[in-house]
């Protein structure tokens, strides 16, 4: 990425310390309004897999919710018959 000096405008290289039109210190960029705004859009992906963990222990749960009570509903007990 390019620089520019904050007082002229100058181009300046990866290694100036200071503007080499102008001679004042190149200032130690700030991450700009974008970059931040970039950095908070990146999802990170050990969240992505937590939640996918969590949706898809929370989906089986469910499962078994749904066919214990189904099972009951048929049968009269709370059994783990339909696995059979
Ligand atoms: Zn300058």
């Amino acid at each position: 990425m390019k620089k520019f000096c904050y007082n002229c405008g100058a181009e300046l290289g990866p290694e100036d310390t200071i503007c080499p039109k102008c001679g004042k210190p190149v200032l130690v960029e700030a991450p700009t309004e974008e970059e931040k705004a970039a950095e908070k859009k990146k999802f990170p992906l050990k969240k992505i897999i937590l939640f996918s963990a969590i949706g898809i222990a929370a989906a089986i749960v469910l499962t078994f919710a749904i066919l214990m009570i189904i099972n009951f509903a048929k049968t009269g007990y709370w059994s783990f018959d339909f696995l059979k």
